[in-house]
């Protein structure tokens, strides 16, 4: 209470990298800084406090995030009474050695000390001096916090923080810890906080949703958010393909509002790379499941991530995940370069790709992909589909967008709709990465 007393003017600017963890990172952060008098503000020259919360899962990044910090050093000469903190994946994985490249950052905090950020930051306005604390990546998961939200109609509820799997590429279990679930009173708790801020569509998180272990199972602690009062769609993120099971199926199935979309990251079509990734499954194995999916959920939207460049890829393995796409047809791909990230495994691997190959396969990968994308879209030219106003679109205020149930992005022309209702809407054009439509 004395802290909101004593600076209630306070500005505070948060610039979020990477993933929707981030995001909801941040917003947990906002929470706890505006408990000690800061408010949000989008003026970089107004703030009292600027925090980069960052990612450090592809080397281009980290690159983005030195810059950023780097553009702050003027901004810190010319106000020496600001405070830059960096927060998150780099941050754990940099530590203080990224002080010794950016002095004039005040602090650096890992993952598993975002909930101390109110406390350091009340420190530093006392006493200037760096922090620098990256201790307990894999620690309790701090319950009772107020994030301060973004958005208006759509919000993320972490259930669970870090990864037990280890793939051979990924950085994340190293800066983000084991795995660790929150309780399910708690996401109920804060599921109803969300609501009762007036938000419709909650997409629950964790890196891997469906080993969440909070004393149910996800397919339960799903079950249980479907029926909350006031959640109109819910969604998840992300779903390892070893750990989704029928009872996680049939329960999006038999939901009401859990919508009918997977993001099931594939990341590659070849049983070699997949062994080599650590994915622990098959192609077969992957196949399998989606037709299992596809049977219980007849109009479920199938997204994935895809990895090429892939140490050890050969042209027969790409070719191999040419054809394996071409056999899902996924609604959507979010194709990504393999980027070696030291104290990986795969790091050490030898028959690192060339950056051309890797740029020539990205592009032949997402050539076919968007054929795809772009028939499945054009099938659903006339049908009519129940979308969540999210609000005017970025450049035209006259045109409106939302989102279908499967996901899919939609533009439509405004009439008297208001952001978080609900309409439906017939398809009238379709491209790649979105559809256009009018309501009806
Ligand atoms: S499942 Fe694999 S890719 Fe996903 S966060 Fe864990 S280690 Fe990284």
């Amino acid at each position: 209470m004395c802290g909101i007393m004593r600076g209630m003017d306070k500005k505070l600017k948060i610039i979020t990298y990477g993933c929707q963890m981030n995001v909801a990172d941040s917003e947990r952060m906002a929470g706890l800084l505006r408990q000690i008098g800061y408010s949000l503000t989008d003026d970089l020259d107004a703030a009292d406090l600027i925090l980069i919360n960052t990612c450090c899962v592809r080397a281009t990044a980290e690159d983005k995030v030195f810059g950023q910090i780097g553009r702050f050093k003027t901004l810190k000469r010319q106000k020496p009474a600001l405070i830059l903190g960096v927060t998150g994946c780099m941050a754990q994985k940099e530590g203080a050695d990224l002080l010794k490249r950016a002095p004039h950052v005040d602090f650096v905090l890992g993952t598993g000390q975002s909930s101390e950020v109110a406390r350091v930051v009340q420190s530093i306005e006392l006493e200037r001096k760096h922090v620098v604390d990256t201790s307990n990546v894999s620690g309790d998961i701090p319950s009772e916090v107020y994030p301060l939200r973004g958005g208006q109609v759509s919000t993320f509820v972490p259930i669970m923080y870090g990864c037990n799997n280890f793939c051979t590429y990924c950085i994340v279990p190293y800066v983000r810890g084991r795995e660790r679930s929150r309780k399910p009173n708690e996401i109920i708790a804060e599921v109803k906080q969300a609501v009762a801020e007036g938000f419709k569509e909650i997409t629950l998180l964790g890196q891997n949703v469906n080993s969440y272990a909070g004393g149910m199972t996800f397919a339960e602690l799903l079950a249980a958010v479907d029926k909350v009062a006031g959640v109109e769609r819910l969604r998840f993120m992300t779903s390892h393909p070893k750990d989704l099971s029928d009872e996680l199926i049939a329960a999006i199935a038999g939901g009401e509002h859990i919508c009918e979309h997977i993001h099931l990251p594939v990341q590659y079509g070849s049983d070699k790379i997949l062994r080599r990734m650590n994915r622990v499954y098959s192609v077969e194995g992957y196949l399998r499941l989606v037709e299992k999916i596809r049977a219980a959920i007849p109009n479920v939207s199938l997204t994935t991530d895809l990895i090429v460049g892939f140490p050890g890829e050969t042209e027969e393995d790409f070719q191999e995940t040419l054809n394996f796409i071409r056999a899902v047809e996924f609604d959507a791909a979010f194709t990504f370069i393999y980027s070696r990230r030291s104290g990986t495994p795969a790091a050490t691997f030898a028959n690192q790709i060339d950056d051309e190959t890797k740029h020539r396969r990205l592009n032949e990968l997402m050539t076919v992909q968007n054929a795809i994308s772009l028939a499945k879209n054009r099938a659903m030219i006339d049908s009519v589909v129940e979308v969540l106003v999210e609000g005017a679109s970025k450049t035209d205020d006259k045109i409106f967008t939302g989102r279908t149930r499967s996901n899919k992005l939609i533009l439509f022309a405004h009439g008297s709709e208001r952001a978080g209702d609900r309409v439906n809407v017939r398809i009238t054009q379709a491209q790649t990465w979105l559809l256009k439509g009018d309501v009806i």
